[in-house]
């Protein structure tokens, strides 16, 4: 239901949390982070209200200064931790949030099964972290280009790959996403709300569109590979 990304120099989780609780006006029933540590990207996710996260995290530090959140209303497969985003594949290298409906997932889900992947949960959702993975050759702007081809349906993605600990990478097809655009460090958010306390100034996605996230900046480039410069949108209002 909401996204929210980082990716900078301070550390990610309060900013994911922050963000999450910003959007929790659109309503959920889990909420979970993903976030580059020093032992590669690890998930922290759980059923019901943001709090429970929060306490789980308190225990549990991620601790990195890259992650992506979501707070979830469930679709296909019922509230439950592991039916919570982020999700990854079997090898745990690629982690994504996704906001939205994914109308092809159960002939994907038999395909990549069929290839050997294992699916631990009942999203539409998880067939897009396998499909990514499967399709990974060293570039994850182009696994996700290819992976976004293969699905139908409305979305709004976040993902992140072990492999390219330094991008973020966004997408957006009938479900908003905007990029916050910062100093050293970037952002995606469901809606503006999610990130205004940290910048002002936004790139707002259009259908079929993509954005790479990197600490120094942002690309943004249609899902065929074309570059696209726009201007900055300057958020002169306040929550
Ligand atoms: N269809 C996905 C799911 O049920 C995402 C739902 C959402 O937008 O939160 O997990």
């Amino acid at each position: 239901c909401g996204i929210v990304g980082y990716i900078g120099s301070q550390n990610s989780q309060e900013i994911l949390l922050e963000g999450l609780k910003k959007l929790e006006y659109r309503g959920y029933d889990s909420a979970g982070i993903a976030v580059f540590t020093s032992q590669g990207l690890e998930i922290s996710k759980a059923k019901g209200r943001i709090a429970n996260l929060e306490a789980q995290l308190n225990d549990a530090p991620l601790r990195g200064s890259a992650g992506i959140g979501h707070t979830r209303w469930a679709t296909h497969g019922r509230p439950s931790d592991v039916n919570s985003h982020p999700h990854t594949d079997d090898t745990q290298k690629f982690s994504v949030v996704h906001n939205g409906i994914i109308e092809n997932y159960i002939a994907l889900k038999e395909e990549l099964i069929a290839a050997g992947h294992v699916f631990v949960s009942e999203t539409d959702t998880e067939v897009i972290s396998h499909l990514i993975a499967d399709l990974y050759d060293g570039d994850i702007v182009v696994a996700v280009q290819k992976a976004v081809k293969r699905l139908t349906g409305a979305f709004a993605l976040g993902v992140l790959t072990e492999f390219e600990p330094d991008k973020l990478v966004a997408v957006r097809l009938a479900s908003p996403l905007i990029i916050g655009v910062g100093e050293g460090e970037n952002f995606i958010g469901s809606d503006i709300p999610a990130i205004l306390e940290y910048t002002r100034d936004v790139y707002i996605l259009q259908d079929g569109e993509m954005a790479i996230l990197t600490r120094e900046g942002v690309e943004l480039r249609t899902l065929e590979g074309n570059y696209i410069s726009r201007e900055l949108f300057h958020v002169d209002w306040d929550i």
